[in-house]
């Protein structure tokens, strides 16, 4: 399985940095601005893991992450997240999360996850059969 990975977030440097440490580690990665491109390009091809920010105008991540669940409940979906305090791991499970990540992004911390999310993945096409 090609790891695919897509990442969501309105500011162009986090963006930017995702795409180069997640490409550098083997991922595939695609980029959105925002949740409705993400979504749009959502159509036409699979993400297995999909990391967005919660923060983002015109579509939060949470609203975003119902969006996700109702057109597709495989991927696994990280939050992004410079206010962790502000949300507890439990609360983002609860609609829909997988897993989160903190700002500063750092890659020993991103990629243990990120391994964890296509795991979780393998586990959930084989259920699915
Ligand atoms: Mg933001």
């Amino acid at each position: 399985m090609k790891k695919k990975i897509l990442v969501v977030d309105d500011e162009d440097f986090q963006r930017d940095l995702l795409n180069k440490l997640l490409t550098k580690s083997g991922y595939t990665v695609s980029e959105a601005e925002s949740p409705e491109v993400a979504l749009a390009l959502m159509k036409n091809e699979e993400f297995p893991v999909i990391i967005t920010d919660l923060i983002m105008l015109d579509m939060d991540g949470v609203e975003f992450c119902h969006r996700i669940r109702e057109q597709n409940s495989q991927s696994v979906i990280i939050a992004l997240t410079g206010y962790a305090d502000l949300y507890d791991l439990e609360k983002l499970k609860q609609v829909g999360f997988d897993d989160y990540l903190t700002k500063p992004i750092k890659l020993n911390k991103i990629q243990p996850v990120v391994e964890a999310g296509f795991e979780e993945i393998k586990k959930r096409m084989k259920s699915r059969r």
